[in-house]
């Protein structure tokens, strides 16, 4: 097969697709990579809907304005989800994006803009914007920073303590913050952040300086989770500082990779010249967004969940992976060797470091579970708790319970492998102890067991 220049003749059809498919057994199996909270399994009836929309381009809406008006749906479920205000006064606007990340960027342009806006109107400079979020942040809110001239000013993580301190970041609020962004699941340990708090110091905070530093909830796991699994948690629209919030629809809103949303609270939270309007079928289209074209598949696959299981079938699921959850956590402490750094509210995924990492660390772990087909990630958290390890299972709609079983039984295999073995770092470093480089084919360098990017901070996602 061409690796890198195009072949100048054409080939059949059958040995093209079968010589693909034959590399791509080699990939991972996708349920079972617990690194990623991006859905993995949907219904058939659901695949036959993707397989028939793949052709068609969203962003022709006139040519598609039953796919138009599907999206139009799935925009207003969710502003109600989060609890929007749909009054006469406030109009809550949103739009399909693909995946949180472009959602984000749409989002904090916005702030960006406002803020300037009203720097300008004051004779203020504007030239030094911030934003104030937690070390925690998912790798898109640096992107956001650095590619559109934000400084990210990070409350910093501790012991235990993994999530942004709201009392820190209102601290770190100034004159140039265009908002401080809280997450509601974060990616690192699924924990939600205190975004009633936030909100509440941040109202006294506005009262002293009249700054009116406004709120983004990054909601890209916990969007899809907290309305069913915690309605009394206040952590949306409820809140009057939060101003927009983004989901992914690929997360726990049960889609295939390449949908997102974001929802403002009103039209008003986004710069006139910002949005470009369509206008047709006596609506007005909001047009949003970084990019054009995009597939139609994944919005529609969105508005078939939201229909299919309604409230009550997402509030079954989610209830179902928190409990597997759970239930995975248990079998984890039973072990002994385990430190639970999740907690049981929040995204449902069990983060864990090893009690006792003297002889052999949580890489190795991963790079073990490997072999039964497991793909489980270990990191090093943020500043400052880099020196914290975790390894990290997401417990997704397709993981049932027997594979839950399984993994900790694997788990347990690899302990105990890892126990047979000498420590990954014996002190005359360098010296192979006569075994030819090799234990138990694992390849050494150095004296050490080699620990390379399997399962490293590459695989967070
Ligand atoms: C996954 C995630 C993102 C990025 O979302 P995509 O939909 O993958 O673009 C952003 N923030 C948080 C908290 C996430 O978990």
């Amino acid at each position: 097969m061409p690796r890198y220049g195009m072949p100048e003749e054409s080939r059949a059809k059958e040995v093209v697709y079968q010589m693909i498919s034959d590399e791509l057994m080699l990939d991972g199996n996708p349920r079972l990579n617990l690194a990623s909270f991006v859905t993995t399994w949907m219904e058939p009836e659901c695949n036959q809907l993707i397989l028939h929309s793949i052709n068609k381009n969203f962003v022709d809406a006139n040519e598609y304005p039953i796919t138009t008006d599907l999206h139009n749906r799935c925009v207003n479920m969710i502003a109600r989800l989060f609890n929007a205000p749909l009054g006469d006064l406030e109009d809550a606007v949103g739009v399909g994006t693909i995946g949180s990340s472009e959602a984000i960027m749409l989002a904090g342009l916005a702030f960006k803009r406002r803020w300037q806006d009203k720097m300008k109107a004051q004779n203020k400079p504007y030239d030094k914007p911030n934003i104030v979020t937690g070390s925690n942040v998912q790798v898109c809110w640096r992107k956001f920073a650095k590619y559109f001239e934000i400084e990210l000013k990070e409350v910093k993580l501790g012991d235990g303590n993994y999530v942004m301190d709201p009392e820190q970041a209102v601290e770190m609020v100034d004159e140039n913050t265009i908002c401080v962004a809280a997450i509601l699941g974060s990616t690192l340990n699924g924990e939600f952040e205190d975004v009633r708090l936030l909100n509440e110091r941040l109202v006294k905070k506005n009262e002293k300086t009249g700054w009116g530093t406004e709120i983004h909830v990054d909601a890209a796991s916990g969007g899809f989770i907290a309305p069913f699994l915690y309605p009394d948690l206040e952590w949306d629209f409820r809140l009057p500082l939060v101003k927009s919030i983004n989901v992914s629809g690929h997360k726990y809103g049960l889609v295939y990779a390449g949908v997102g949303w974001v929802v403002w609270r009103s039209k008003d939270h986004l710069p006139q010249d910002f949005a470009f309007h369509i206008n047709y079928l006596g609506a007005d289209q909001l047009t949003f967004t970084l990019n054009f074209s995009k597939s139609s598949s994944q919005i529609i696959a969105q508005y078939y969940q939201l229909v299919r299981l309604g409230f009550q079938g997402y509030r079954s699921i989610m209830k179902n992976c928190q409990e597997n959850a759970m239930a995975l956590k248990e079998a984890l402490e039973r072990t002994g060797r385990f430190d639970i750094v999740s907690k049981d509210n929040g995204v449902p995924l069990v983060a864990f470091s090893l009690k006792d990492r003297r002889r052999h660390d949580e890489f190795e772990v991963s790079e073990r579970l490997r072999r039964f087909g497991w793909i489980v990630p270990a990191y090093t958290m943020p500043p400052d708790a880099q020196h914290v390890t975790v390894l990290r299972a997401v417990v997704r709609c397709d993981f049932s319970r027997p594979l839950a079983e399984k993994l900790v039984d694997d788990i347990q295999a690899v302990l105990q492998e890892l126990d047979a073995l000498p420590s990954r770092c014996p002190p005359a470093a360098g010296t192979n102890n006569g075994s030819g480089g090799k234990e138990n084919g694992v390849v050494k360098k150095g004296g050490c067991f080699s620990v390379n990017s399997i399962g490293g901070r590459s695989n967070l996602l």
